[in-house]
């Protein structure tokens, strides 16, 4: 029998509390908010449920149901082949299973998002998480702190639709979004939005800029997260494994943290 100290101390962490797992997914169901795309583009039908039997004539001793689920569904994971400026990057089922684990650089925009819902991150909140924290490292996960989970399901507060007909959340600027994919090897971005840019980066150029450099790069997303808050700004690790569906450009997860307690 082999026994390795790294792992040995994962799980004694894990079991006497050390070691905090949080869940960072929002309940997934067929209330849950899924983005809404104008005319003439199709949208994703969300989250719906298949009874197959509980407990009666269809299956007397047990429950089970089919469903029916979008790629981009809930809590999820955006694969680099989402974007057409990654078609040729990883897909979930071809990305290394290495990459579904890195530690969180959490950047905390949340004051300037409450102060206005259009907030996105610049270049300089870069370089100030940075001069506190240290230099984003290679392998890692950078997740934007809006303090949107609270409204993951409050389909109102959650897309703040203005009387402009537009989404009004958090995001990035384009600035930021190049920053990140070009000048720091991340696995990814993640978001407590619905998706990992502003809710008007339709009118950036280019339209949707974290998408597309994020993905040209063949970085990830991570979108509708949850318990954010709970993550320190650096030395928490997130896994986040997407459904192996061949060719699939995302997947609904749960992801969850390993947070050190003192
Ligand atoms: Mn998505």
């Amino acid at each position: 029998m082999s026994s390795n100290q790294a792992i040995n101390n994962l799980m004694a962490g894990i079991i006497n509390g050390e070691v905090e797992v949080v869940d960072l997914a929002q309940p997934l169901n067929e209330s849950t908010p899924v983005i809404q795309l104008p005319e003439p583009f199709k949208n994703t039908g969300g989250f719906r449920y298949i009874q197959l039997s509980q407990y009666d004539d269809a299956g007397p001793a047990w429950y089970w149901n089919d469903f029916v689920a979008g790629e981009h569904c809930g809590t999820h994971f955006d694969a680099p082949n989402h974007w057409i400026s990654g078609k040729e990057g990883d897909s979930v089922d071809s990305m290394p299973a290495k990459n579904m684990i890195g530690e969180a650089c959490v950047i905390d925009i949340s004051q300037q998002s409450a102060e206005n819902p259009d907030y996105c991150l610049t270049v300089a909140d870069i370089v100030a998480y940075e001069d506190k924290y240290g230099r984003i490292p290679d392998h890692s996960w950078v997740i934007l702190y809006t303090g949107w989970g609270k409204y993951g399901q409050d389909p109102e507060k959650f897309f703040n639709i203005g009387e402009d007909g537009m989404p009004h959340t958090p995001g990035t600027t384009v600035e930021a979004s190049i920053f990140l994919a070009q000048e720091r090897n991340i696995l990814g971005f993640g978001v407590e939005t619905v998706g990992t840019d502003a809710g008007i980066a339709a009118t950036f150029d280019p339209p949707f800029p974290n998408h597309f450099y994020m993905h040209q790069a063949n970085r990830y997303g991570l979108a509708q997260l949850a318990n954010v808050d709970q993550l320190p700004p650096r030395g928490s690790v997130i896994i986040a494994t997407p459904l192996k569906i061949t060719n699939g450009s995302g997947s609904p997860i749960r992801p969850i943290a390993l947070v050190p307690k003192k």
